[in-house]
């Protein structure tokens, strides 16, 4: 079968590699309906650490189950289901409280080939959720999407105490940002201010809910939305970058007692702790619990009630997946999806 391999920094190729197999008791092997390239593939893309051996990259899919190990009770040969970026048991009480991403047990799906036409998943009860039917093939982007970008700004928005009545702020308008608009919008936000200065990206922020866009940055940025918001600030503020400027932007856009959800990941990020003190807001993020979320994004997209999948902006044949990986770095593109069939 096929899979992406990172050779080096801005080196993908698709190579020919074994199928996998049932390893453990508990795995699933499932055909991959379609693949994409994550925001967060980039980091390694670009060569933020040296790589001596090619790498698999990728973390997001969905499809249709193959086969199961002999303990696998919930999912089943044929059924279509999707997963998160973390495998996870589904029993153990992180699991059980809501946070299944800090699973005492999790694995790193990114250390399995999830850009590739056959998948492994281990610890296939707790991590895979089937469809109540076989989707129609026009969801199959909108379901790749909640196994992470839509389930990490949905899990933002909620970390964030998005609901009736309140202000959101977003910072970044990459796929999370743009889903985390979406979630917002779906929560009941009264009002979503979106920070982005890309024209394509504004217009999708509108289209997900979007009511105000800010399109300066840092400080001036802050002052935008106090300006919108009567000096107060936004009630809750979505990070989804991951930087310095982006997560001091997040806590200083939002009001004493606001909330902000950060889903970025942080890289080189340093809060000074006087500023933390007086900023009287409430800080929750981290890796997104995306598997505690599935069945109701899941019931979301097959009622067609909402389309995440317009994250997607170019599509690509399976072995051109250096091409999407170079179209989202220069910007040019802001998901990319690859399809097995159109070849
Ligand atoms: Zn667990």
């Amino acid at each position: 079968m096929r899979a992406v391999k990172l050779y080096g920094a801005r080196d993908v190729r698709v190579d020919d590699v074994p199928m996998p197999t049932i390893r453990e008791d508990g795995d699933a092997i499932i055909k991959l309906a379609a693949a994409c390239v994550c925001g967060s593939d980039l980091w390694a893309y670009r060569g933020i650490d040296p790589i001596t051996d090619p790498i698999t990259v990728g973390h997001e899919y969905c499809g249709v189950v193959q086969e199961v190990g002999p303990a696998v009770r919930h999912v089943k040969p044929g059924d279509f289901v999707v997963g998160s970026f973390f495998a996870s048991d589904g029993t153990c009480e992180i699991c059980r409280s809501g946070y299944p991403s800090g699973c005492i047990h999790r694995r790193p799906m990114g250390a399995e080939n999830c850009q590739a036409e056959y998948l492994r998943v281990p610890l296939a009860d707790g991590t895979l959720v089937a469809t109540p039917e076989l989707p129609d093939a026009d969801l199959i982007p909108s379901l790749l999407a909640a196994s992470d970008v839509l389930g990490t700004g949905w899990f933002a928005a909620k970390a964030a105490e998005v609901g009736p009545g309140k202000t959101v702020a977003v910072v970044g308008d990459g796929a999370v940002g743009l889903l985390g608009i979406l979630a917002a919008k779906q929560l009941g936000a009264e009002r979503i201010i979106a920070m982005s200065r890309h024209q394509p990206r504004q217009q999708l922020a509108r289209e997900f809910g979007a009511t105000d866009i800010v399109t300066e940055r840092g400080d001036e940025g802050v002052a935008r939305i106090k300006d919108l918001t009567h000096g107060y600030g936004a009630h809750s503020t979505l990070e989804a970058v991951g930087t310095q400027e982006a997560m001091l932007q997040a806590i200083r856009a939002t009001r004493r007692g606001g909330h902000v959800g950060f889903v970025g990941v942080q890289h080189g990020v340093a809060i000074p702790g006087d500023e933390l003190f007086f900023s009287q807001v409430h800080l929750h993020g981290g890796p997104a619990p995306v598997r505690a979320h599935l069945p109701e994004l899941i019931d979301l997209i097959m009622s067609r009630t909402i389309n995440p999948g317009r994250v997607f902006d170019l599509e690509l044949p399976f072995d051109q997946a250096a091409e999407a990986y170079a179209a989202m770095d220069e910007r040019r593109a802001i998901k990319a999806l690859l399809t097995f069939d159109k070849e």
